[in-house]
C-alpha cells in the first residue's frame, strides 16, 4: 500500500476544502480500503467523513425521506418508515452483502462501490478501467458475470448494488456538494455507461460530496418485490436481480417500474418498456411483453448468454410477485 494522508474534518465545507486532487472522502470503507490494499487505487489523501452530520434520515416537507450519506445500510433496511413505505429498498439492502459489512457501509458509499470484474482487481492484468487505454481482457476472457445491455468496446463491466436497484425503481435523488455550491441529481443519471471512458463510473465532478438521497413521496410500498438471483444463497453479488413496482386498481396496472441488475454498468430501466404495461391486465403475457422491450438489444460474451434468458423470466416473476402481493395485500 502506497502513503497516504489522512483527515477527519466535522463539518462539510471543511471536508470538501480538502479535497485536493487523488483524494478520496472515505466513511465505511469496505470498498475502498480493499481497492487500497490491491493496488487498484493509490489515494495520496484520505478525508475522514464520518464526523459531518449526515447520520439521519428525515421526512421532506414533500412527504418523501430524506437519507443523509453516512446512515448505515443496516440501519437504512431496518428503519421503521422505509420497511413500511419502502420495503422495496429494505428488500434489496437486505439482499446484499453481509450482516457485518451493512453495519459497516453507507448509503453514500454505496453508491460508488466499483464493480467487482475480476480483471478489474488483479493490478497484474491490463483494465480500462483502472487504466484507461490498456485494453479489456474481459471481452474475450472470463466474462460470466458481465454485462449483456449497455456495454462498449471500452468495458462490459456490471455495477454490483442491490440498493441502487431499488433506488433506480423509485425514482430517488442524489444530493451533492461542491464547493460551486450544491446539486441534484435524477438517480438515472447518477451512474454512466461505460462508453470510452469507463474509469468513470458515475457523473460527479472531482472533489463532488454526496449528502443525502432523498426518495419521493409516492407509496408503492403494498405492490413491490426484489428478485435476485446470485451462486449462493448469500453474500454473492447479483448475476441478474430485478426491482419490481406496481401501482394497481384490481388486477389492472396503472403505473409499472421496473429496474434490473447485474446486467449493465448502471441500474437498467426503461420508462418507454413500463409504459407498456399501463392499462394492462396483470398477466405473464402482458409482463413478458415488457421484458421483451427491456431487454431489446440485450447481447452477451462467450460465458454470460444465459443471463439474457435469465433477466427475462426474473422480469416476469418479479412483476408475478409484486402484482400477487397488490391483490394480496402484502409484499413479496
Ligand atoms: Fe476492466 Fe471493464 Fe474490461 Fe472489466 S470489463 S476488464 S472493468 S475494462
Amino acid at each position: 500500500m502506497n502513503p497516504f494522508s489522512y483527515a477527519r474534518p466535522i463539518a462539510i465545507d471543511e471536508a470538501i476544502g480538502l479535497f485536493k486532487q487523488n483524494s478520496r472522502y472515505i466513511a465505511g470503507g469496505t470498498n475502498l480500503l480493499d481497492l487500497m490494499k490491491e493496488n487498484v487505487t493509490q489515494p495520496e489523501q484520505l478525508i475522514d467523513i464520518t464526523q459531518l452530520p449526515l447520520h439521519d434520515i428525515e421526512d421532506t416537507a414533500e412527504g418523501g425521506l430524506r437519507i443523509g450519506a453516512l446512515v448505515s445500510n443496516a440501519d437504512l433496511a431496518w428503519d421503521e418508515r422505509i420497511e413500511q413505505r419502502y420495503p422495496l429498498l429494505s428488500k434489496a439492502i437486505l439482499a446484499g452483502a453481509s450482516p457485518q459489512l451493512r453495519n459497516m457501509a453507507t448509503t453514500g458509499g454505496n453508491l460508488l462501490q466499483r464493480t467487482r470484474c475480476y480483471y478489474f482487481y488483479d493490478a497484474g492484468t491490463p483494465c480500462n478501467k483502472r487504466e484507461p487505454g490498456s485494453g479489456c481482457p474481459a471481452r474475450d476472457g472470463l466474462n460470466r458475470i458481465h454485462a449483456i445491455l449497455g456495454h462498449s468496446a471500452h468495458c462490459i463491466a456490471v455495477h454490483p448494488s442491490d440498493m441502487c436497484v431499488a433506488l433506480a425503481a423509485l425514482d430517488a435523488t442524489v444530493i451533492v456538494k461542491s464547493s460551486a455550491g450544491e446539486r441534484r441529481i435524477p438517480f438515472g443519471e447518477f451512474h454512466r455507461l461505460p462508453g470510452s471512458a469507463p474509469e468513470l463510473d458515475n457523473t460527479l465532478a472531482d472533489g463532488e460530496l454526496v449528502l443525502a438521497i432523498e426518495l419521493p413521496a409516492e407509496d408503492l410500498s403494498a405492490h413491490s418485490a426484489y428478485l435476485k438471483i446470485r451462486d449462493r444463497a448469500s453474500y454473492a453479488f447479483a448475476l441478474v436481480s430485478v426491482a419490481a413496482a406496481l401501482e394497481m386498481d384490481g388486477k389492472v396496472i396503472r403505473s409499472a417500474r421496473v429496474a434490473l441488475g447485474g446486467v449493465a454498468h448502471k441500474p437498467w430501466r426503461s420508462t418507454d418498456a413500463e409504459a407498456l404495461l399501463i392499462g394492462k391486465t396483470a398477466d405473464k403475457a402482458a409482463f413478458g411483453e415488457l421484458a421483451d422491450a427491456l431487454l431489446a438489444g440485450a447481447s452477451g460474451f462467450a460465458d454470460n448468454q444465459f443471463k439474457i434468458d435469465m433477466a427475462h423470466r426474473a422480469v416476469i416473476r418479479a412483476l408475478t410477485d409484486a402484482a400477487e402481493a397488490a391483490v394480496e395485500g402484502a409484499t413479496a
